[in-house]
């Protein structure tokens, strides 16, 4: 069995503003620190089994990075801009979120692919300037339905990781970076993938990572699975050997199913 701290990261996308944001850090407050289950998770979080990280929307950093309390729960942002400033109108820089307390910056999630026509090449940029900065990327790579259904995935996971990583180092990898592996069809979807699929992917991104890093960056590099993940499936994805956490959308948004789904990472 693998040491490596399971991340479990909840992304709100365009949801939660800031007063439903304290609302919700009391709400996960009080389970981790009154619940007998919550405790459990505080603990593990405590002994760095376990990172709790929550994104939440630009304008909502501040409310969370004030009402998160823990020191084990990280905020990350959604996005990040690749400038460290300049004429780049509703853009946000590395700089700013880490002065905004982040400690993560989401890269590449398939929205901002898919719906913003981010491409490979400028999340390279993307990934350079965080790999340079203070911030820790969590960054995204995964397959439309059509690529899957053709046989595709592990060639488009190669794709966007090999463009990506072109200018890293194997301590980038093995220090720095999360990767998350989101099949897009299984985002929001309600589709999530087997068991088997996502073991089966995220095994191969572990490959990757040791064939172009080498063994030391393969073992260290967490690898979150993404996708329609939800408190009943949550246990499962997360027994499998290469899968070090989830990252959630729809059921990281209200505390309630976000502390449900922390609780089966320590085994509750
Ligand atoms: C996501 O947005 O990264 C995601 C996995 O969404 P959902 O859990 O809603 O499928």
């Amino acid at each position: 069995m693998q040491d490596r701290a399971r991340m479990i990261a909840g992304n709100w996308k365009m949801n939660n503003g800031a007063a439903a944001t304290v609302s919700f850090f009391e709400k996960l407050g009080s389970w981790l620190s009154a619940d007998e289950t919550g405790k459990g998770a505080a603990a593990a979080g405590k002994s760095g089994r376990i990172e709790i990280v929550v994104a939440p929307p630009f304008t909502s950093l501040a409310a969370a990075v004030a009402a998160k309390k823990s020191e084990y729960i990280g905020i990350a942002a959604q996005n990040a801009h690749f400038e460290p400033k300049g004429a780049f109108t509703g853009e946000i820089s590395l700089q700013m979120l880490e002065e905004a307390g982040c400690k993560y910056v989401i890269l590449g999630h398939s929205e901002r692919r898919h719906v913003f026509g981010e491409t490979d090449d400028l999340l390279q940029k993307k990934l350079d300037s965080t790999l340079g900065s203070k911030l820790l990327p969590i960054f995204c790579a995964g397959e439309l339905l059509e690529e899957r259904e053709s046989g595709d995935t592990e060639r488009v996971l190669e794709r966007q990781l090999s463009i990506a990583l072109a200018n890293a180092a194997a301590a980038d990898a093995a220090k720095k970076l999360t990767i998350a592996y989101e099949p897009v069809w299984a985002i929001g979807t309600g589709k999530v993938a087997s068991n088997d699929d996502a073991q089966g992917a995220c095994s191969f991104i572990r490959s990757f990572i040791g064939q172009k890093f080498g063994q030391e960056a393969a073992q260290k590099i967490r690898i979150l699975y993404g996708g329609s993940v939800k408190p009943e499936n949550s246990a499962g994805i997360l027994s499998q050997k290469d899968i070090d956490g989830l990252l959630i959308g729809g059921a990281s948004v209200e505390a309630e199913s976000f502390a449900r789904i922390i609780a089966t990472a320590f085994g509750a």
